[in-house]
Order: structure tokens, then C-alpha cells, then sequence
């Protein structure tokens, strides 16, 4: 029984893999990537329509182009029904999931967005994926009762100093802990994602290691990770590099950290993410999702909203239409002989953890 078998590597042998240039040997991660990934999910690329429906927050976090401190972005906030227009449209397309993202913004209210969720799921059969950052427990459980399925948070880096350096806390408040968020998360029902940065300045091969340990640990459902993208915004760029070990912000780390992924986490669902999409416009993608990726978000924000949505500079596909989207990753999935996935695309992982509960 090969399904759920996880690959058990010891932290000096991932850290060694991700410290591999030797493309044969590379090529070998690739490829057992690859098998894992289609013995455990398939052949299916499931799509998720982005909805960025508002880019206000609260949050001084280094690495974003939305932190609070930036003054130089227009904000918005989408109104509900412009955000069920693109509800709809992304079920048009055949997306079995619409994720709904946001800066880390109390002008949304807890009862405001639990109704936009709750006419998401009356009129359309998409599974409701969150991803508004930090909120207290009785939204996130309120946002569940109105039929939310899935929320993503990132732990962005397990180097405690490294995470609250660029994620410094809100005025007045303790510093965050998204590993018991995730926890709550889970605990309330929903299918729970996380993930990190990759080649944040300051963050070691040892800490990446550690990261893609904690993966395995947390039992995730979804893992997404990304090149770290510096922002001329983002007071990050102002950090020195480690001073030993340093990851760099590559594609090539990127494929490794997604490949190795797939190997600790066989039934996850792991998306071929923009940030990836972003360093290599060309096939950057397809590359993700030949090592290790089953899934891509296709941005359905509205074009005169997605500039806007500015978390890092010179992001795939701010110019294009939801429909040109569709398209261009309809062909991309097609290109490498995969299929699109059908229906809401749940995690084995989750389905497994509730067979077993
Ligand atoms: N407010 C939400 C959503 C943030 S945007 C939250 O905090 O969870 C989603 C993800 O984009 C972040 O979690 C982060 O990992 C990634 N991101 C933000 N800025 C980035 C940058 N400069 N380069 C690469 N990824 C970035």
C-alpha cells in the first residue's frame, strides 16, 4: 500500500537536498516527486479562482507590498456583489473552489463576510476557501458555520526571531502564533493550509529544513510555497542576508522545497503557486507541477483591482482578464498531458483524517 506511506527523511537529509546543484541528482528528486504526486492525487489539476476582494491591513509585515506603513497603494474593498459576479463566473468556468483573499482587514466585518459566504454556498456548489489572515476564533468558527471549507495561513518561517522580525505584532498585542491558529483551524473542521517563503533574507537551509519538517508534523491539507519576492515597500530588503547558509530566493529552491514536500506530505494538496509563475512567466508552472504541484489558483479579481493587489512587485498575470486565465492554464495543463480536476478537489489528506476521526 503505497498511498499515506510518507517518506521518512531525517532534517540532514532534506537539508542535504536542498543544498543539491548536481542536476542528475536533481532530476532524480524530480521524478520520484513526480511518481508520489500521481500515485497519491492523480493526474487531475485541480483549479481554484482567486478572488483578492480587498487589500486593506492592519499588519506591518516586511515582506508585503499591502503592510499598513505603505502609503503609496490605493486601497479597495470588492462590495458583495461584485465578489458573487466573480463567484459566479469562476463556477462558469468549471473551478470547484473559489479562494477568497485579503489583507488582514477589520473593516470587514465577522457578520459581513459570513453572509457573502453564506450566498456563496446557496448559489453555487463551490467549495468556500479563506485566507484574511489572523482573525479570532469566534469569526473563524462563525465563518465555518456559514459554509467556509478551507482557510489558508502561512507560517511563513519556523525561525521564531526570523517570523517576528518581519511579521512584528499589532500594537498593543501579544506576537502572533500561527502554529496554534493552525491548530484552532483544524480543531473547528476546517481543511487547513499553510506554508512559507522561501529565501526570506536571514532564513538558513537549516531553517527551510525545519519548515518542510513542520509540514509533515502538522498533518497539513494544503501546502503552498513561493519564492520570497522582495517588495521596494517592504522594510525586508533592508535586512541583511545570513551570514552562513543563506537561501537563495530561486526557482530552482522553489522546485526542491515543492518536490520535498511532496515526498513528506504524499496527499496534500500542493499548488504550482504565482510566485513561482512569477520568477519563470514561461513554464514556470508546468515546472511546478511536474515536481510535486496537483493545483493552481487562476486569478479571477477583477483587472482593475489586481494591480492593486500589489503584495510583490511585477506579479504573473496582473494584466489579464479571469477569462484569459482560464485559458492560458487550461492550455498550460494540457501542454504537459495532464487533465483539469473535477468537482471541489478536497485533499486525500482530509478525507483520510475524517474517515479516521
Ligand atoms: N493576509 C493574508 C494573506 C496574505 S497574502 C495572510 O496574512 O495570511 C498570501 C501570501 O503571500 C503570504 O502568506 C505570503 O507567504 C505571500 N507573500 C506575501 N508577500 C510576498 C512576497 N514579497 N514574496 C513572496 N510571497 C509573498
Amino acid at each position: 500500500m503505497s498511498q499515506w506511506v510518507r517518506s521518512l527523511m531525517t532534517h540532514d537529509e532534506i537539508r542535504t537536498w536542498l543544498e543539491e546543484d548536481r542536476s542528475e541528482q536533481l532530476d532524480r528528486l524530480w521524478a520520484r516527486a513526480n511518481a508520489v504526486r500521481r500515485e497519491n492525487v492523480g493526474d487531475a489539476v485541480h483549479l481554484r479562482g482567486l478572488i483578492e476582494f480587498s487589500n486593506h491591513c492592519v499588519r506591518t509585515c516586511g515582506y508585503c507590498g499591502l503592510n499598513s506603513t505603505n502609503r503609496r497603494i490605493q486601497r479597495y474593498r470588492m462590495t458583495a456583489d461584485e465578489i458573487l459576479d466573480c463567484a459566479h463566473a469562476a463556477a462558469s468556468y468549471g473551478y470547484g473552489t473559489v479562494v477568497m483573499q485579503s489583507g488582514e482587514d477589520y473593516g470587514i466585518s465577522a457578520l459581513w463576510l459570513a453572509d457573502v459566504i453564506c450566498r456563496i454556498h446557496r448559489e453555487t456548489e463551490l467549495a468556500i476557501t479563506l485566507s484574511v489572515g489572523e482573525r479570532p476564533l469566534d469569526e473563524l468558527k462563525r465563518w465555518r458555520d456559514a459554509g467556509a471549507d478551507r482557510y489558508l495561513l502561512r507560517f511563513e518561517t519556523s525561525n521564531r526571531d526570523l517570523y517576528d522580525r518581519i511579521h512584528p505584532p499589532r500594537a498593543g498585542q501579544d506576537r502572533s502564533d500561527r502554529f496554534e491558529l493552525l491548530r484552532q483551524l483544524r480543531e473547528i473542521g476546517y481543511e487547513t493550509g499553510s506554508g512559507v517563503m522561501i529565501g526570506i533574507p536571514g532564513q538558513t537551509y537549516d531553517d527551510l529544513a525545519t519548515d518542510i519538517e513542520w509540514f509533515g508534523r502538522l498533518e497539513l491539507d494544503m501546502i503552498g510555497v513561493g519564492p520570497f519576492i522582495p517588495h521596494p515597500a517592504g522594510p525586508t530588503a533592508l535586512l541583511p542576508p545570513a551570514e552562513e547558509g543563506q537561501v537563495p530566493n530561486t526557482e530552482q529552491m522553489a522546485y526542491k522545497v515543492v518536490a520535498l514536500t511532496r515526498l513528506l506530505c504524499p496527499a496534500s494538496n500542493i499548488p504550482s503557486t504565482s510566485a513561482l509563475a512569477t520568477l519563470n512567466q514561461t513554464e514556470g508552472r508546468e515546472l511546478g507541477l511536474q515536481r510535486g504541484a496537483n493545483v493552481v489558483m487562476p486569478n479571477c479579481t477583477p483587472t482593475r483591482y489586481r494591480a492593486l493587489y500589489d503584495i510583490y512587485p511585477a506579479k504573473a498575470c496582473v494584466d489579464e482578464t479571469a477569462e484569459q486565465c482560464l485559458h492560458c492554464l487550461r492550455a498550460r495543463i494540457a501542454s504537459i498531458g495532464r487533465s483539469v480536476g473535477e468537482g471541489r478537489g478536497d485533499s486525500p489528506a482530509y478525507i483520510n483524517r475524517l474517515a479516521t476521526t
